[in-house]
């Protein structure tokens, strides 16, 4: 399929295709994949308790990534591919403060998880042999992290906690054997914790978009494109539209991990070659998207926002960093246009002068340049932003409209 224009697929119009049917007779009768983000303050034990749990279970695959703040970006990145969330908190005294205080990364990740569209989380209590298996430690970080978790969005039936220790293995993937944790605690393990998470639904019936998240050679003239197939289901033989370039291009084959697929669905992360296209015209966060039913591009719009703990407020003309999926790019606060009830959504005063800590407001984004975007009403996987500043994450929000 090196000619885009060869391809004649329109599978779309085909009524006989159902993504639904095909997805249930494809997956449903095996496990479903779930993909999991560990975040944590730094040293809070993520490598080792991942790393612990992983050769318990005798399969060793471990991608780590680096808990500092500088590396944020990354985790935001990689969190907009997760379906649920693992939070890694250190139980040893003055760690869990430090990484609960503001500045630490516990508050941070958990915010931004939640910004980003996971709505279930388990908590490890790590390094409890660190308080020798101190139940009034454990009660003490529960009942702390409940009203915080609670505050930032997640429903109470969808947190969990789990005391362990990655070193030692305690409470890893079998029930404890520390007598000093017996004798409080007759939960489940982390890895039923795990296994609990329920699958979210895929929308395999949506239009296909998948937002790019690194860009490789092949073999050839072809090159590959890695990222999360958002909505929609995607084919081998496919022809794409690439935004916001708006070029075609062709799916030459498509890959999950090693095993190379002939259709793919949403949820995945999948490697795709594609070819008909230069491999320069295309970038981290693009979209991959159905050539009927596009997404739009812009460089404006207007977003719903919670403001965070900022310390300068926003103004009119405030320069920040947009995060959409995996696009980053430079933008402005273009317009304040009105602050709203942080819980009511009502409207509070029309054209605030500032937007200071913890408001919520809609205003317009400006982009220097047109990008691929989405409604939340329309799309909730490509409809969310995140805005950054200075390494500092100052908002989260909702594509509320698409200014042409
Ligand atoms: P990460 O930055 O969250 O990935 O943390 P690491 O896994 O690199 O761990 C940071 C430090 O904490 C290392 O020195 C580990 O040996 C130690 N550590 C990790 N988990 C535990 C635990 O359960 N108990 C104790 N005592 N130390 C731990």
């Amino acid at each position: 399929f090196d000619n885009v224009d060869d391809v004649k697929t329109q599978r779309i119009t085909d009524s006989k295709f159902d993504p639904q049917k095909l997805y249930q007779k494809e997956r449903g009768d095996g496990k479903e994949h779930l993909y999991m983000v560990v975040i944590g303050h730094v040293d809070a034990g993520k490598s080792t308790l991942m790393g612990h749990l992983l050769c318990d279970l005798g399969q060793v695959t471990l991608l780590d990534a680096p808990g500092h703040k500088d590396f944020i970006p990354n985790m935001i990145s990689g969190a907009g591919q997760a379906d649920v969330a693992l939070l890694v908190v250190d139980a040893n005294r003055g760690e869990f403060e430090a990484g609960f205080d503001y500045g630490g990364q516990t508050r941070e990740h958990a915010l931004l998880v939640r910004s980003l569209g996971v709505s279930q989380i388990a908590v490890a209590v790590n390094k409890l042999d660190t308080v020798s298996w101190s139940q009034e430690r454990f009660d003490d970080i529960v009942k702390k992290l409940k009203t915080f978790l609670r505050q930032v969005g997640f429903k109470e039936s969808d947190v969990s906690f789990v005391p362990c220790s990655g070193l030692t293995g305690q409470n890893l993937i079998i029930k404890p054997t520390e007598n000093d944790l017996l004798r409080w605690y007759d939960g489940p393990c982390l890895l039923e914790v795990i296994d609990k998470f329920r699958s979210p639904e895929r929308p395999v019936s949506k239009p296909f978009r998948l937002s790019i998240n690194d860009i490789f050679k092949g073999t050839g003239t072809s090159f590959c494109v890695s990222g999360r197939v958002e909505t929609g289901t995607l084919s081998a033989g496919d022809k794409v539209l690439v935004c916001p370039n708006r070029e075609y291009a062709v799916v030459k084959s498509l890959a999950i991990e090693e095993s190379s697929k002939t259709i793919v669905f949403a949820g995945d992360q999948v490697i795709a070659t594609l070819s008909g296209i230069e491999m320069q015209n295309v970038s981290v966060g693009n979209i991959l998207c159905d050539p009927q039913r596009p997404v739009q591009v812009a460089m404006k719009f207007q977003a719903r926002i919670v403001v965070f703990n900022v310390s300068v407020p926003i103004t009119k003309g405030y320069p920040v960093v947009l995060h959409n999926q995996s696009l980053v790019e430079p933008v402005v606060v273009n317009k304040l246009i009105s602050q709203l009830n942080k819980s009511t959504g009502e409207l509070l005063k029309k054209h605030p002068r500032f937007l200071g800590p913890n408001t919520s407001a809609i205003v317009e984004i400006q982009i220097s340049r047109p990008i691929a975007l989405e409604l939340y009403s329309e799309c909730k996987e490509l409809g969310r932003i995140m805005l950054r500043i200075g390494g500092v994450t100052i908002a989260a929000g909702l594509i509320t409209q698409i200014i042409l």
